[in-house]
């Protein structure tokens, strides 16, 4: 039954997706004119691995007026500076992607171009040595940035490391404590109106029939509604992202927690490693087609740096996207819209801009058209450029010694991707995003980690003499040394989250 006068908003599922969904709505749509609900399945469960964000979540937390120490308490999270990523470029290279700039532009002309003047001469440091956010990472401390600062303290920026199943679970009392209904059932059919074809309503195991006037899947990878029901296809980029599983374990915690993710390259894919404060989350990520379930879970194991706290979970996945997020009355949002594998920590994000998306093109009374169209596109633009970003990382590889990194390396990119790395590669010029992800700092930080140097930088950075750039460069990193000696350990900062003192 519909309320009178109330327009209902049904959610299928509650993961990471279906909470977040849950919350955001409870706290800016008016209850006097919304009612929503949530439907979850506790035989089902969630995806649910330990996860690492990127700094947009602090956006989505402080929109729900949600208190930051508070929810680092509830999620056991750690802070996140950035991710270190072994073996990508040559086999034994390491670099940091940080939340952050490294060095301010002169007179107009990007901080990097003096960097590869420098690289010319053989006479620069390691790109991240000029990066407050790297230095800080590398030397395990942390500290928050200070906005109003000119120097190293104001650019950087920081996410967390947390346990995502508590997340929903905080998010879930924040949105039951706004009058969201949540109804445990397992959905076993829907209905479509014959007409519009538009979702009419679905129904539980329990004979419940519920019926909506918008219905949100977060159903996961099931796509219950969009995929299944109103059967919107999926493109897969599997021959970008070949990766299609990931093994997953936690193991205790034996030393403090490293302030970064990190990322070690191996012959048929990756393994991450998440430090939060009760415990590390591992997983690695590789192509069925040239590692076997068991050996990657016992190459995993093998590779803990404590003891495991269970037995590894294996998840299969197929890299891509709905063509479209939201079709008639249903709008996808996390895993049923869409999957990019973790590399970047990108799902949380993706599932935060499909949520502000919604708020800002939500369906009037009167039926969706337009703002339908312009929500898939943005999404559409979203995607496609994490998408870009991620293959990068795969297509600059300089690994020799499997066939997994050589195919990729021999990959035909996407032409929206071709454009970027040509421009680059010829001029060293990063093209700034309107919308979407990344910034030109990102799309450095792999270029120059990975071994991608231009072929000329901006000629304006040959006017200084040599040694007066060689000055400032020196000037910029020992700026961020000193300014290091002031920061208090990781350890130090989580501490203080634990005993409610920061
Ligand atoms: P799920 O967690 O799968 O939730 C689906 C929900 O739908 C559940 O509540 C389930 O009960 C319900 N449901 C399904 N079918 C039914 C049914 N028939 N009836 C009733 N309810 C039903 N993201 C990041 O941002 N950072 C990371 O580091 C990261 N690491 C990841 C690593 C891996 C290997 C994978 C696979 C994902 C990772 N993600 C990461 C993505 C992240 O886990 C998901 O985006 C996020 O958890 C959202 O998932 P979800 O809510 O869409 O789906």
């Amino acid at each position: 039954m519909q309320y009178k006068n109330k327009r209902d908003v049904l959610i299928v599922g509650g993961g990471t997706a279906g909470w977040m969904t849950a919350a955001a709505l409870s706290r800016f749509l008016d209850p006097e004119h919304f009612r929503i609900r949530l439907v979850e399945s506790d035989a089902i469960g969630t995806v649910g691995v330990g996860e690492a964000t990127i700094p947009h979540i602090r956006q989505f937390n402080d929109m729900l007026g949600i208190d930051e120490n508070e929810f680092m308490r509830a999620t056991n999270a750690t802070y996140k500076l950035g991710i270190q990523f072994h073996g990508w470029g040559d086999k034994d290279s390491s670099y940091v992607h940080p939340f952050g700039l490294c060095g301010h532009d002169i007179n107009g002309v990007d901080f990097h171009h003096y960097w590869l003047r420098l690289h010319a001469e053989g006479k620069a440091r390691s790109f991240g040595d000029y990066s407050f956010a790297v230095q800080a990472a590398l030397a395990g401390k942390f500290d928050y940035p200070v906005s109003s600062s000119d120097g190293p303290r104001g650019e950087y920026g920081y996410a967390f490391h947390l346990d995502a199943t508590l997340y929903a679970k905080f998010l879930r009392d924040y949105a039951l404590a706004r009058d969201v209904q949540r109804i445990e059932g397992k959905v076993v059919d829907t209905e479509l109106n014959t007409s519009s074809g538009a979702i009419a309503a679905i129904k539980l195991d329990s004979g419940e029939r519920l019926m909506a006037e918008i219905f949100v899947d977060c159903s996961g990878f099931r796509s219950l509604l969009l995929g299944q029901t109103l059967n919107v296809s999926y493109e897969s980029w599997r021959h970008w992202l070949p990766c299609d599983r990931a093994v997953a374990v936690a193991c205790e915690k034996v030393s403090a927690p490293h302030p970064y993710t990190q990322a070690f390259a191996h012959e048929c894919g990756w393994r991450w490693r998440i430090p939060l404060t009760t415990r590390t989350g591992n997983g690695l990520v590789y192509q069925s087609q040239g590692m076997s379930d068991d050996e990657a879970a016992s190459r995993l194991l093998a590779e803990l740096d404590g003891p495991a706290l269970g037995d590894p979970r294996v998840i299969r996945f197929e890299t891509g996207k709905r063509d479209q997020c939201w079709a008639h009355n249903c709008i996808a949002i996390g895993l049923s819209s869409g999957f990019l594998e973790p590399l970047e920590s990108t799902s949380i994000y993706l599932i935060q801009v499909a949520i502000q998306k919604l708020l800002e093109f939500f369906p009037g009374h009167e039926g969706v058209g337009v703002e339908r169209e312009v929500y898939n596109s943005q999404m559409n633009l979203e995607y496609d450029r994490v998408r870009d970003f991620l293959i990068l990382h795969y297509w600059l590889n300089r690994r020799d010694d499997s066939a997994f990194w050589r195919t990729c390396s021999a990959m035909e990119l996407p032409e929206s991707l071709t454009e970027k790395v040509n421009l680059f590669r010829t001029c060293g010029h990063v093209e700034q995003y309107r919308q979407g992800l990344f910034m030109p700092a990102s799309w450095l930080a792999v270029y120059l980690g990975q071994g991608l140097i231009p072929e000329r930088y901006d000629s304006r950075v040959n006017v200084p003499a040599l040694a007066d750039v060689e000055r400032y460069l020196e000037r910029v990193h020992k700026g961020c040394v000193a300014e290091l000696r002031h920061l208090p350990s990781h350890a130090e900062a989580l501490t203080k989250i634990k005993m409610g003192a920061a």
